[in-house]
């Protein structure tokens, strides 16, 4: 059973909730409803995989006692797509085994109930900043290289030297590589979801980045695409 609490226009967060506790599940959804975040709600581990399968989700709040089915055989078959939404568990348990056994199926975060809002969005807003993480510390684009464990990025194995804010925009586009990501999402990402000058921020960093990254190359990987945003993909043409 699923129910669709809200759908809002334009850029905004959208996570999944897999509760089937209809109390936990109304307080959270509601709690994250008002800080302008768009949530669907599952009540069981079957259409919860089912919508995260179907849909792109920011976030995944996953409970592990669930009807249907757990919620760490939902989080093993979400990583086994190989997706890499970030997952916050959530859960009455609370063995240091269950914690390790679900942060090796693929979790990022774990909070045990019963908790207060304010720590679930605290949380929340962590995992949103740091946005989807792939497994590996290597991510690839084209001939352009980034190393999330050393920090160092390469193209054409020669290294590039980029400020925190630079390395974190490249980061962001280069995780969501072939998406195009508009400047809200960007601002949300990089800078922070209190920042809200409505400025041209996003632009003059992506100028910066193509003048190292792009600029001295034939193909052009981070390409504008009009009213819209960013992407980044491969060979693509600017
Ligand atoms: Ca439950």
């Amino acid at each position: 059973m699923l129910r669709k609490l809200q759908v809002r226009q334009g850029p905004i967060m959208r996570m999944l909730l897999v509760e089937d506790e209809a109390k936990v599940s109304s307080f959270v959804a509601r709690g994250l409803m008002a800080e302008r975040y768009a949530v669907d709600v599952a009540r069981d581990g079957q259409s919860g995989l089912e919508l995260a399968n179907t849909y792109h989700y920011d976030l995944v709040i996953l409970d592990l006692m669930l009807p249907v089915m757990d919620g760490t055989e939902v989080l093993r078959r979400i990583r086994h797509k190989n997706s890499t939404v970030p997952v916050l568990i959530l859960t009455a348990r609370d063995a240091v085994s269950d914690k390790v056994g679900n942060f090796e199926a693929g979790a990022d975060d774990y909070l045990t109930k019963p908790f207060a809002f304010a720590e679930l969005l605290v949380r929340v807003k962590a995992l949103l900043r740091r946005g989807p993480v792939s497994r590996s510390s290597t991510v690839r684009v084209d001939d352009l290289e980034l190393d999330r464990l050393s920090q160092q990025v390469k193209r054409g194995g020669k290294r590039i030297d980029l400020t925190s804010k630079e390395y974190a925009l490249l980061e962001y586009l280069m995780s969501n590589a072939g998406r195009v990501l508009s400047r809200t999402m960007i601002i949300e990402h990089v800078w922070d979801q209190s920042f809200d000058g409505i400025t041209n921020i996003v632009d003059v960093y992506v100028r910066h980045l193509r003048n190292k990254v792009d600029d001295s190359h034939q193909r052009k990987l981070i390409r504008t695409v009009r009213g819209v945003g960013y992407t980044i993909s491969d060979g693509a043409q600017s």
